[in-house]
Formats: structure tokens, sequence, C-alpha cells
């Protein structure tokens, strides 16, 4: 399409023909930071406030405030009042489109990846290496009521779901606002809810959601090695996640991500394979991978872009997973470069195959069970089940009588060797 010139046109003069330029996450996202309500939030990329943390917190915030709001950065963007339009102006994500089918009225409504993202928070119990907040010491509690926000939107009838949903802070699990905001955005059937927990606390209402498989749950693990965790988190946490991170996976659920954040500190050979053993153990149902994001550098070094290549290899031939790119939406040319190179990187290590043909063992990851009992096992079991814990028996043969270790060991030498457990 070519480029519309609106010169001299005012929001109002525009005719629902017009070709405009307008972002999904301008008309409908909202992401909590510290500071207020933002468009979206992109990795190092933060767009502009429009509703400051202090007019949500003394109650000056309205509906028609943010969609006022909103209409005044899309027509910075288009030339038809002054404004301030960094970083949107460079943006991918800033697509020609007519004016008919541009709306501000809603929160929501498409599963936008960080398009309503929940970090007006960022206090934590760990401190990761990589972690802007944690490094520059900025770990604030929660700044505002970001459900007085939603709320606006839901009075008038303008909260919509099919949502994707960023928790993140900050570290839900310690978040005691946390049962309380998951259970609005779950009874409003706002979308998908993704939790972002490092699992070094071990949390009862992840737990319940993950077994009802009604949240996600990502965790950053970025190795499988005790010493290369303490280095990135700042703490001996590693055995504790670990046991955090096989009680969830117990909880049943098909909903547990974990995630390799590739920074200068593991981007190494010892680091890669035991993640990738770690992965074979814990079993998660989808694997993401993320490079540092580049606070300070112009750039994702290269020598990021080609671990990362490395890694998404090994881990789909030995896991049978193929990874996905948690920076694959960002839409800044920055990230735009990354997604170019990363590209290239994994073109060549897949022609170069590292690990050789014959290297194909995913099949031998996950194997199935080696035994799949029978209906009569399953009958029998499930009776014996019954009579070992019901009362009668508990009444004859009580708990650590020697008539019951007498009766466990004539069942393990008689119907025990054909229906064992
Ligand atoms: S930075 Fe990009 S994605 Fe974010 S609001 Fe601006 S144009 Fe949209």
């Amino acid at each position: 399409m070519m480029e519309q010139d609106l010169h001299g046109k005012r929001l109002d003069d525009l005719d629902p023909g017009d070709l405009v330029k307008s972002c999904k996450y301008i008309e409908m996202g909202s992401c909590f930071s510290l500071e207020g309500i933002r468009p979206c939030v992109h990795g190092t990329i933060h767009s502009r406030v429009l509703v400051t943390a202090e007019e949500i917190r003394t109650g000056a915030a309205t509906y028609d405030m943010v969609v006022q709001r909103r209409k005044n950065l899309f027509a910075a963007l288009n030339g038809l009042a002054d404004g301030l339009t960094d970083p949107c102006a460079t943006c991918a994500h800033l697509k020609q489109v007519k004016y008919k089918d541009v709306n501000f009225e809603y929160v929501g409504g498409e599963p936008l990846p960080a398009g309503l993202n929940i970090q007006h928070y960022t206090e934590c119990n760990q401190r990761c290496s990589y972690c802007d907040y944690a490094q520059k010491d900025r770990m604030f509690k929660v700044q505002y009521n970001m459900l007085g926000y939603l709320d606006l939107f839901r009075k008038v009838g303008k909260l919509r779901g099919n949502n994707w949903i960023d928790f993140s802070g900050g570290e839900p699990a310690i978040f005691p606002e946390f049962p309380t905001i998951l259970r609005y955005l779950l009874d409003n059937k706002m979308g998908t809810v993704v939790v972002y927990s490092n699992a070094l606390l071990f949390s009862q209402t992840i737990y319940d959601a993950l077994k009802e498989n009604r949240i996600i749950l990502v965790t950053s693990l970025d190795t499988g090695m005790a010493s290369s965790y303490k280095k990135l988190r700042g703490g001996s946490f590693f055995p504790k996640v670990i046991r955090n991170l096989i009680r969830y996976r117990n909880s049943g659920t098909k909903q547990l991500w974990l995630k390799y954040v590739v920074t200068e500190l593991n981007r190494t050979e010892d680091d890669l394979w035991s993640f990738v053993l770690a992965m074979l153990a814990l079993r998660p149902d989808r694997l993401l991978i993320c490079p540092d994001f580049p606070y300070t550098a112009p750039e994702v070094p290269a020598e990021t872009t080609k671990f990362v290549a490395r890694l998404w290899y090994i881990l789909e031939k030995l896991t049978g997973i193929t990874p996905l790119d948690y920076v694959s939406e960002f839409g800044d040319p920055l990230w735009l470069k990354y997604h170019a190179s990363l590209k290239q990187a994994l073109d060549e290590v897949y022609q170069k195959k590292p690990l050789g043909d014959e290297c194909k063992i995913e099949k031998l990851a996950f194997p199935p069970p080696a035994f799949a009992p029978s209906p009569l096992h399953r009958r029998v079991i499930a009776a014996k089940r019954r009579v070992w814990g019901s009362d009668l028996r508990k009444r004859i043969l009580p708990v650590g009588s020697a008539g019951e270790a007498r009766a466990r060991q004539a069942w393990r030498r008689t119907f025990g060797r054909l229906f064992s457990e």
C-alpha cells in the first residue's frame, strides 16, 4: 500500500478509508510497568507511558482519559498532531491500515505477546545477573492497583478475552496480590495467563492452576549446573528450584515451559549439555531460548547468537522439542537484526549437523512405559488397594503390627509376583 499524505488533517477529519499507521498494542495493549500503563513492553523496548502510576493511584485515571491518550499517540505518529513518537515510529508493529479498522476502545481482544504484561512491582527473591532491575537495585513493591485500571474497561463492557497475558514482575510467588489478580484474570476469562516464576518459592496457587492447566508456568533455568546457577542468580538456590520444578511437573500439567537465557556467563559447553540433560529429566512441555537483553549494547553479541543456534539444534535433536524464540515478536530494529542473524546461524548449524546423522535419539528421550498393565492387572491392583485401604483391614491388621507384615510378605510371594504395582 502507498503511504497516504494526511498533511493538514486532524484526527477528527479522517475518513474511514484513509490509510493510517497504527499498532494493535497502541489500540488495545496495556502493560503495567512501575511508572504506569504502556501500550507494550518488548524486552529492551518500552513504549511511552500513557497513564502514570500517580494518575491510577489518585483515581484521576478514567476510561475516557485512557482512550484519549491512545488517540494522542496515534495522531502524533500520523502527523495529525504534535507529540513524542519514539520508540513506536521505527517499530515493525506499526502497520498501514484503513482508519475504519482502528479502534481504541478496548483492553485486549487479541493474543498479542507482551500486550498485557504485569510488572508493576519488581520485588524478587533472586538477584539475576541479567535482570536490569536487580542490577540497578530497583526492586519495588506494587506501585498501584492494576485491577482498578482493568475495571475502568470492565464497567463499560470494554474488557475483552482472548489475550496473551504475561504475569512477570518481580517474582509472582512472593507477590501478596498474586492470587487475587490471577483469580480476576481467570474469572473474567481474559485469555492465556503465562506466569514467570523462578520457582525458588513453591506456590500452591501456581501448583493448583497448573494442575488444571489454567496457566502456563515459565521458569528460566539457564543451566543444569548448581555452580553456574549461583553465578547467574546470586545464591545457592539450584537444588531447591529443581525440587520445586519436580513438584510442579508432578502436578500432571501440560503447561510447564522452561527457558534458557543466554548470557556471557552461561555460553559454555558445560552449561549447554547440563541443561539438555536436565530437560531430559524434567520433561518440559515447551522450551524457550532468549538472549540476554542488550540494555547498554547496540545489538545482541554474535557469540550469543551462535550459542543460541547450537543450543537450539541440540535441544531439538535430543529432546524432540523444537524450541521457541522468546523475542520473536519484538519489533524494534535491534531485534529484527537479531532475528535475521539467528535464522542464518540456525541454517548453518543444521547444515553442519554437529551431532551427525546417526544421533536420532529423540524417540528415546521420553520413552513409553516399558510395561503396560492389562485390564485384568489393573482390576486386581484396584481391588487390592480397596481391601488394603479398608477400615476392616486396619482393625484386623493394624499398621505396624506383625500381622500386617506377614500379610504383606504373603502378598509379595504369591499374587504380588504376577500383579506388581
Ligand atoms: S513500540 Fe511498537 S509494538 Fe510497542 S506500541 Fe509502539 S509501535 Fe506498537
